[in-house]
């Protein structure tokens, strides 16, 4: 089988291909503030905003999305974070005790987890020292029961985006499904996957509204693909997986997208400034180029280095633990006032 005679049907777990979704009574009439009565959904009818079930399917927040994203609304899933796409995906194809995934560490420590939960393998194939995924040893892992190759770009910790000949690469031979994570693409110079959704039956997009938007406290992913695969999480997500509030709040923001544009701006000049000085500081022995909101650093201890700053009021992120990010540090780029902190505190620390 190859990416062009793909069919997601084979990838579907059995019991959920039988499958008939929970059908609810907002399935089948939104309460659109019009004239008529609604007495199917066992509510309080006394208004507060909020008193009625919200749309199950997000309409309006999809139709802007939509055309935002040059995708149909029916290619769009959305959820409570990211992290409840991520565990949609695991529930609809991996079979547990028989399936696994193929994650490449270092990187964003939820897919490990999420297997765990769900009682599903998980292949860790390393990144390469220039934190590229390693394709020949990617597929040489690969079996017939790998059914999601997760590829977090910009990587979560190491910042960089991967090559996109490397990831062509992977949607033409991985064999099932390839989930390109892409929670920092706001602040990445290249363009999403989402535009190559018509060329790979086999894609999957995640985006969030957690960093760039601003808005993780309100809790939205976004996932996009064919409309085979989101038919398919469509009908096994809760009903009302994403509330009133936050789909009002999201809308209101992606409408105000100059907004978010201003201050994505803001936080990638603080980037580049934050970059340079970095590189200044004595006990810095590399700063990764960054195509996201944080920066990671190499040091000379990183535990060290990050209990001196703890002790000045400031958290940063310790991966020294990861593979491949010994005595590191992850930084994320804060306000103008918040970068200057930092900087001084690294210059204390450096003269202490
Ligand atoms: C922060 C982050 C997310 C966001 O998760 P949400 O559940 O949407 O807040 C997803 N993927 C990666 C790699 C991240 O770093």
């Amino acid at each position: 089988m190859n990416y062009k005679t793909f069919d997601i049907n084979n990838l579907v777990r059995k019991n959920i291909r039988g499958l008939s979704p929970y059908s609810s009574a907002r399935d089948e009439y939104v309460s659109d503030g019009s004239k008529m009565v609604f007495l199917d959904a066992n509510e309080n009818p006394f208004e507060n905003g909020v008193n009625r079930y919200p749309d199950p399917h997000q309409r309006k927040l999809k139709e802007v999305l939509a055309a935002n994203k040059g995708v149909l609304a029916s290619q769009i899933l959305l959820g409570n974070g990211s992290d409840e796409v991520l565990d949609l995906l695991f529930r609809a194809f991996c079979e547990p005790k028989e399936d696994n995934i193929i994650t490449l560490p270092p990187t964003y420590g939820m897919y490990k987890v999420l297997a765990g939960i769900n009682n599903i393998g998980n292949k860790e194939v390393l990144l390469t020292q220039e934190f590229e995924p390693n394709v020949a040893e990617i597929l040489k892992e690969a079996n017939g029961n790998s059914k999601l190759l997760f590829l977090c770009s910009p990587n979560n910790p190491t910042a960089n985006s991967f090559n996109s000949s490397l990831v062509k690469d992977l949607l033409e031979n991985f064999k099932g499904l390839v989930v390109v994570d892409e929670a920092y693409i706001d602040f990445s110079k290249e363009s999403s996957w989402i535009t190559q959704l018509d060329q790979y039956p086999n894609l999957v997009v995640i985006q969030t509204l957690s960093k760039a938007y601003g808005l993780a406290g309100i809790r939205l992913g976004t996932c996009y693909a064919s409309r085979e695969i989101i038919s398919v999480l469509n009908k096994i997500k809760a009903p009302y997986n994403v509330n009133e509030l936050t789909q009002k709040r999201a809308l209101e923001r992606i409408l105000d997208v100059n907004s978010v544009n201003l201050e994505v701006i803001d936080i990638l000049t603080e980037r580049e400034g934050l970059f340079r000085i970095l590189q200044q500081i004595d006990f810095v022995e590399k700063v990764f180029a960054s195509d996201a909101n944080f920066i990671l650093v190499k040091v000379d201890d990183a535990t060290k280095r990050y209990n001196q700053l703890l002790e000045k009021g400031i958290v940063v992120r310790n991966r020294t633990t990861q593979p491949l990010c010994e005595n590191t540090l992850r930084f994320t780029v804060g306000t103008k006032e918040e970068n200057l902190k930092l900087i001084n505190a690294l210059r204390h620390i450096t003269t202490a």
